[in-house]
């Protein structure tokens, strides 16, 4: 068996194609006639932009517009004037046209790569794919057509471009096997958005693997089988199976309402990191975002982001919501979360330390900019401020003071944001789940985050593997907790919402049913299947699950029942 990413669900069973490299190779050489190697250039440069084209109306059709684009972003980047022009100058100085893209691209492929950014390094791809394009052109090589491949192919190549993807087949094609990419690459995207099991990141899969042979692509696990037993065919065939009746079950969920079984309007939102993945949440039938974890604009930087550069960050997140609620949690820093430039003094005791809110309000200024960002943001989509890790009454007082030093701030410079925006608190330590009742009075929402209240709660260190075993949201303690902070916020008239990994559990949502829980907030992923589980009770049913769940005393006892009713 071979390992790699899994960076598309689902389970292939088929023959490999291997995709070899074409030789790109020629002998640079000097021009004379500068003005006639200027014109194959160009020509190369316009019947590549007519093939991007045809094989990105071709994406349009088969996949969809947002991945057609990825292809057509191909045009713009060979189009724009620094690059061709900088492609020409060497072409001027007596350089064959093969060299001279090569050079330039390379230059570009290396300065991308250099960065160690995801989406950044995707460029280089791009660029890789516009100079293998280029360089095909200008030395007539035939381009091997993957649109040939016969049904039941699984394509086995060491990087999947964009192009390549274009040629792709849906219903040819049952898997993908590369020695490269990863989660967040094009050749990720494309295969998710064609719905074809992909494994990414298999070192030397197109030399491992020959043409014809039987392999299982595992994309849910990222596991290559090689030479299958007939069992291992049949259970994936099982598998694979019952994978795409689940997937065509949840997809009947898109773009309906969030109920349960017996009509009661849940929302369900949720969890981003960057503004960016405001698009995945869109994309997944999310109806808004629980939680913004904005440390992520803190990070992989060595400097604090101005107040304009988080506006802009906190604001293109709510343009593409599109007035759907955006909760934005102020920075969550320390404990496990390290931003090196912050000089943050080591702790004996991390995660019971100088962290989250008691940081921000020891760092006014800092804080005070974070807030400025988000308010003048909420002039553009409903937005809502999450404070994390309250756990006395003044932390909320002093960081809803905070707010309105801000607003004062903002209105002297005569500059827009929402006037009645929403503060919350994230419930996620034990004492604000003990005084949610004081807590709910002064805060407009709860948002428990049960990934630190089970830590706090148990005093069990979520990485620490042998405390482990005492590491549950179904701890009877925790179960005590959360339904304590539900009902004491009810109880004030706020709502109450969930964006711990909890919230996503199929045995815990009868539970928050029952709670009266009135907000979900998932990983985009788990939208349609939060959605169909919701579904799946009424409030009589959950309510005698959660009466049973609450009498038992171990979390053994509470586990072992919910799975006989899920
Ligand atoms: C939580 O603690 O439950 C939570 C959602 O926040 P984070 O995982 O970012 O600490
Ligand atoms: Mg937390």
């Amino acid at each position: 068996m071979l390992k790699g990413i899994g960076a598309s669900e689902g389970y292939g069973i088929g023959r490999v194609m291997v995709i070899a490299e074409q030789s790109l190779e020629y002998t640079p050489k000097e021009v004379a006639d500068v003005d006639a190697e200027l014109e194959r250039f160009h020509n190369a440069i316009d019947v590549f932009c007519d093939n991007t084209m045809q094989q990105a109306d071709a994406i349009r059709k088969s996949t969809g517009d947002k991945e057609a684009e990825i292809l057509e972003g191909h045009i713009a980047i060979i189009r724009d004037p620094f690059m061709g022009g900088e492609i020409e100058n060497l072409i001027k100085s007596g350089q064959c046209a093969e060299a001279s893209v090569e050079q330039i691209c390379k230059m570009f492929i290396d300065m991308f790569s250099a960065t160690g950014d995801d989406l950044t390094m995707q460029r280089a791809t791009d660029v890789k794919d516009i100079r293998d394009g280029l360089l095909g052109i200008l030395l007539g090589v035939k381009e091997v057509k993957i649109s040939d491949a016969p049904a039941g192919t699984v394509l086995v190549c060491r990087e999947l471009t964009p192009s390549m993807t274009a040629g792709i087949k849906k219903e040819n094609i049952v898997g993908i096997v590369t020695e490269t990419g990863s989660q967040t690459s094009h050749s990720a995207i494309l295969a998710r958005a064609l719905e074809i099991p992909a494994v990414l990141s298999v070192p030397n899969a197109a030399t491992q693997l020959s043409s014809d042979e039987l392999i299982i692509v595992d994309g849910t696990e990222g596991n290559v089988v090689t030479a299958p037993e007939q069992s291992q065919v049949d259970e994936y065939t099982a598998k694979r199976e019952a994978f795409l009746r689940e997937r065509r079950e949840l997809e009947s969920f898109r773009g309906k309402k969030t109920e349960s079984a017996d009509g009661t309007e849940y929302e369900l939102f949720c969890n981003i990191g960057t503004p960016k993945d405001a698009t995945k949440a869109v994309d997944a039938d999310g109806e808004g975002v629980g939680l913004f974890r904005t440390e992520f604009l803190f990070m992989d930087r060595n400097t604090l982001p101005t107040e304009d550069e988080q506006f802009e960050a906190y604001k293109q997140a709510s343009l593409i919501l599109k007035g759907k609620p955006l909760i934005i949690r102020t920075l969550d820093i320390g404990g496990d979360k390290e931003i090196p430039y912050l000089g943050l003094a080591k702790e004996d005791n991390p995660f019971m330390g100088f962290r989250a809110i008691r940081y921000c309000l020891k760092n006014r200024d800092m804080f005070k900019s974070q807030i400025k960002a988000i308010l003048r943001a909420s002039a553009f989509g409903d937005i809502r401020i999450m404070f994390p890790l309250i756990t006395a009454v003044e932390e909320l007082r002093a960081g809803k003071e905070l707010v309105e030093e801000a607003k004062a701030d903002l209105k002297v410079s005569g500059i827009d944001f929402d006037e009645n925006i929403q503060v919350g608190v994230m419930t996620e330590t034990a004492a604000s789940g003990v005084i949610a009742d004081l807590l709910a009075k002064e805060s407009d929402f709860f948002s428990i985050g049960t990934n630190d209240l089970t830590g706090y709660t148990m005093a069990a260190d979520r990485g620490n593997s042998d405390v482990g075993y005492l590491y549950s949201p179904f701890q009877p303690s925790v179960l005590r907790m959360i339904k304590s902070i539900i009902e004491n916020g009810r109880s004030a008239g706020i709502s109450v919402g969930m964006c711990g990994e909890a919230a996503a559990n199929p045995m815990m949502i009868p539970l928050l049913i029952s709670f009266g829980l009135t907000e979900f907030s998932v990983s985009a992923p788990s939208v349609l299947k939060v959605r169909k589980c919701i579904s799946k009770w009424t409030k009589a049913e959950a309510d005698t699950i959660a009466k049973k769940v609450m009498e038992m005393s171990t979390e053994a006892e509470i586990t072992a029942y919910l799975k006989t009713v899920v």
